[in-house]
């Protein structure tokens, strides 16, 4: 059997590479800072016949608490940067979201500072197809490149198949380069957006807390009334509900916080009893925003 490529370490601890800080090990990590490497690491794990995680800035990830069997990717160095190129913004799928909108702000560029408060990177907002204030990440997103092993393809935002808080990326697929097209403005007008935004997101989100933002998708249930997951989770008793370390913010319902301790097991206890609350008095099925990566036993966040 091949060796691993240099750097490429194992049984890494994953816990801290995500915001709740839980979970256990990844059997293999590696970090990737250009695409020819990210290339050789996908080659690798082909010839083990190894699964492929992506971890972004783990801020929308749940590592089980077994770890992962398989090999962990990390992008950076190339393919983390942000170049500007006229209207357009070259990122690397490891650059971080908020420091693109702040780049594209300093530059009188508009279009992306929605991005302002997403704690994430552009590879993780676009398998997330992420989203706030009513941004569209869509309508500025010009291209990604998606690596696999064996082969990159470049994808327009039609091919990504774009649903709330869903595209159509497969496990182990790596979006390694994206490219964004924006729209002129005055950078001080711009600027004044990005103030206002993170005003607007202090005063309703908790800061300061290890968590991974909302926990449940917003329902499109006629019996939600137009209510958020955060509205009927508060209603149903969730807000400060604990399960071992796990706990639901005493100051937004939706977001499942790590007060201490906690396993990725408690979180999904909690968010399973947050669940059926919800139901029992809405008759309303919440659905998980968070992203799994290893084995855990989701069957009571499902329908
Ligand atoms: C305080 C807080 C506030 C938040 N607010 C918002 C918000 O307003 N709007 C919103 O939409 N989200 C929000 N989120 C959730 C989260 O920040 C977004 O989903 C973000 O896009 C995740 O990016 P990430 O890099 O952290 O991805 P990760 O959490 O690391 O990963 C999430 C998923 O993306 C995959 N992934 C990561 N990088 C890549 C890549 N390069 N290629 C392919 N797949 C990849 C992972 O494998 C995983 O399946 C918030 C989170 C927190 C903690």
């Amino acid at each position: 059997m091949t060796s691993p490529p240099e750097g490429v370490e194992q049984d890494y601890p994953l816990q801290r590479l995500t915001t709740i800080r839980t979970g256990g090990p990844a059997d293999w990590f590696a970090r990737a800072g250009s695409s020819e490497r990210l290339a050789g690491l996908l080659d690798w794990a082909r010839e083990r016949s190894l699964a492929v995680g992506v971890v972004g800035s783990g801020s929308n990830l749940l590592i089980a608490d077994e770890g992962f069997r398989g090999l962990v990717l990390k992008l950076d160095d190339d393919l983390a940067t942000i170049v500007p190129e006229g209207r357009r913004l070259l990122c690397g799928g490891g650059a971080r979201l908020p420091q693109a909108s702040a780049m594209a702000a300093r530059l009188g560029l508009t279009g992306l500072e929605f991005g302002v408060n997403i704690p994430g990177t552009v590879g993780g907002a676009v398998k997330m197809n992420a989203n706030a204030y009513g941004g569209d990440l869509s309508r500025v997103l010009e291209w990604v490149e998606v690596a696999r092993p064996g082969e990159v393809d470049r994808r327009t935002p039609v091919d990504l198949g774009f649903q709330y808080r869903r595209s159509n990326l497969e496990p182990g697929e790596v979006v390694a380069r994206a490219s964004f097209l924006l729209a002129d403005a005055e950078p001080a007008d711009v600027k004044r957006t990005l103030a206002d935004m993170r005003s607007q997101r202090k005063a309703a989100q908790p800061s300061g807390i290890k968590t991974f933002g909302s926990t449940f998708k917003n329902p499109d249930d006629p019996r939600a009334e137009g209510r958020s997951a955060g509205q009927l989770l508060d209603a149903a008793g969730c807000r400060g509900l604990t399960v071992g370390g796990a706990r639901f913010s005493e100051k937004h319902a939706n977001f499942v916080e790590n007060a201490g301790r906690a396993t990725t097991a408690d979180v999904i206890a909690l968010m399973a009893e947050g669940r059926r609350r919800v139901r029992e008095r809405f008759g309303i099925e919440l659905e998980p925003e968070v992203q799994i990566l290893g084995e855990v036993d989701t069957s009571e966040l499902r329908s």
